[in-house]
């Protein structure tokens, strides 16, 4: 089946998977979505002996209908390799009643390294089907981790350059510093003045600006994204919601055919998007549970069919959530709507002009999820009883899913098999982490001088060790000896002049 995609605010017009990805963002500001979704027709019993990368090239070549089975391979090859610390490479834990599946084994220990390690050899590749010559300018918008995954995965890869916003004061300690000692000559990492939002919303205005984009092509660059509206994200992270369910079959922990849940921490909608995509394709899916924390505007409108992004911001512990536009989300209203476009558009802008839009509450297509939040103290206190019963310990933002999982049986009885979706090592939010489980250890060294507060979480990550066990990753040995490469800040109006800048344009 010949795969194609098109414009959620587009006129019906196709392109090929490669060029979607190339693109990343249609012109017309909407998301590219496939035009049929492929079946996952194949026996399950059977596929549930696989390895990863043998799932990824079985539901990558059902998607990327363009690339030849020697180029996906290739990709695959280069991506799922020993920069991931497990050979399962997405490994599916047993923890209680519940099966985690760790996303944070790869290299910046957090879920986005499960398609940012694929997406710059699917781009590269893209590039060259489509005879592109142009440099291609990574441009990216991050609330913490994927600006990391993204600056590892396109670090001296050639022919890109890329270029990271994130919201100062927005991210955490570890996550910024894996930020500013990134390495590689292609690579500019910038502090933007403002949340997540007004840094992505300066992305999405610079990919739409048709002057810019101009300029870029006189001088032989061209922008893409790899946040996580580009397909080329989205469709590697089908594969683990088909890998997570065949460990189960494969473990005997259910029978193939039978079906599961998936609780997902939820921040831009993209995670929790490929899961659904998984069960369009026939993945025995039960529910889909949308996972928020504090920033609840995905629990309102799966509760009230009204999206409203007009309240207050709200920094929590798990800050790769802490989003108020939940870009991926408008790949589900345009199916809600029919897949009519121009209905999707008017949505988009009245979400651009008022803030908010309401769909049709009774939609069966939202029968599909499930929504519940997190506050803050739950989630601490989340952390701490997963610890305490199961010595196991895990980050916020999976804890945000957990603490939602619960919540959900109680409510429901629902006692289907759930896979929570776990999308960051503990390691990379020690300080919260920590402080969650035991409140008297003295995480709060951070005196005013920077190093006194970097050491500080040097000394929580032994503190966490000594709780946890496991062993730190390499991610963040690296992380506490490098030096720091970045040191760039800037007001939210002058984002262009960073991006003209470094690339000696303007
Ligand atoms: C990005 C991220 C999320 C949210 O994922 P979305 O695809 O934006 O919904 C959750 N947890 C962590 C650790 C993340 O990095």
């Amino acid at each position: 089946m010949d795969i194609r995609y098109k414009s959620t605010r587009g006129n019906k017009e196709t392109i090929t998977s490669s060029q979607a990805i190339l693109k990343g963002l249609a012109p017309d500001g909407g998301l590219y979505v496939p035009n049929k979704i492929p079946c996952l027709d194949e026996d399950l019993n059977e596929l549930a002996t696989k390895n990863y990368k043998e799932i990824a090239f079985i539901v990558l070549r059902k998607f990327l209908s363009d690339f030849t089975d020697e180029e996906l391979k290739k990709c695959i090859e280069h991506a799922y390799d020993s920069k991931f610390d497990d050979e399962k490479i997405a490994p599916v834990k047993e923890v209680g009643d519940s099966f985690y599946l760790e996303l944070f084994h790869g290299k910046t220990i957090a879920f986005k390294d499960m398609a940012l390690s694929i997406l710059p050899y699917l781009l590269t590749c893209a590039a060259k089907k489509n005879d592109i010559t142009n440099e291609i300018i990574i441009l990216t918008a991050t609330s913490g981790d994927t600006g990391k995954a993204a600056l590892a995965g396109f670090a001296d890869v050639k022919g890109t350059k890329i270029v990271v916003f994130y919201p100062k004061g927005g991210v955490s300690k570890i996550q910024e510093l894996q930020m500013v000692t990134q390495k590689g000559d292609n690579t500019k990492v910038v502090a933007s003045i403002g949340n997540f939002d007004d840094c992505q919303t300066g992305v999405k205005s610079m990919f739409n600006d048709e002057e810019l984009k101009s300029r870029l092509d006189k001088n032989n660059y061209q922008f893409s994204s790899a946040n996580s509206i580009n397909i080329g994200r989205l469709v590697p992270q089908i594969a683990y919601y088909v890998w997570s369910y065949l460990q189960l079959v494969s473990k005997g922990k259910i029978k193939a055919g039978e079906k599961i849940n998936f609780c997902v921490p939820t921040g831009n909608f993209g995670n929790i998007l490929a899961g659904y995509y998984a069960k369009l394709m026939g993945l025995p899916v039960n529910k889909l549970i949308c996972a928020s924390n504090d920033n609840k505007v995905l629990y309102d409108f799966f509760q009230s069919g009204t999206y409203d992004k007009n309240r207050e911001f709200i920094l929590t512990t798990s800050p790769s959530m802490d989003i108020l536009i939940s870009s991926n989300l408008e790949r589900l209203i345009y199916t809600i709507q029919n897949e009519d476009e121009e209905k999707t558009k008017e949505l988009m802008s009245e979400l651009q002009t008022k803030g908010s839009y309401q769909i049709d509450k009774e939609s069966n297509i939202l029968k599909n999820f499930e929504a519940g939040f997190s506050t803050q103290e739950e989630t601490a206190t989340t952390i701490k009883e997963v610890y305490e019963k199961y010595n196991y310990v895990i980050d916020p933002h999976t804890a945000v899913a957990s603490c939602v999982y619960e919540k959900y049986k109680k409510a429901t009885n629902d006692n289907t098999p759930c896979v929570i979706v776990s999308t960051a090592s503990p390691y990379k939010f020690a300080r919260s982490v920590v402080h969650a489980i035991d409140k008297n250890v003295n995480h709060c060294v951070c005196a005013t001088s920077k190093d006194k507060e970097y050491l500080g979480d040097f000394e929580l990550i032994e503190e966490l060790y000594k709780l946890s066990n496991v062993k730190i990753p390499q991610a963040i040995e690296d992380v506490l000896h490098a030096d720091i490469r970045h040191n760039n800040t800037c007001e939210l109006k002058d984002m262009e002049k960073e991006v003209t800048n470094f690339l000696g344009i303007d």
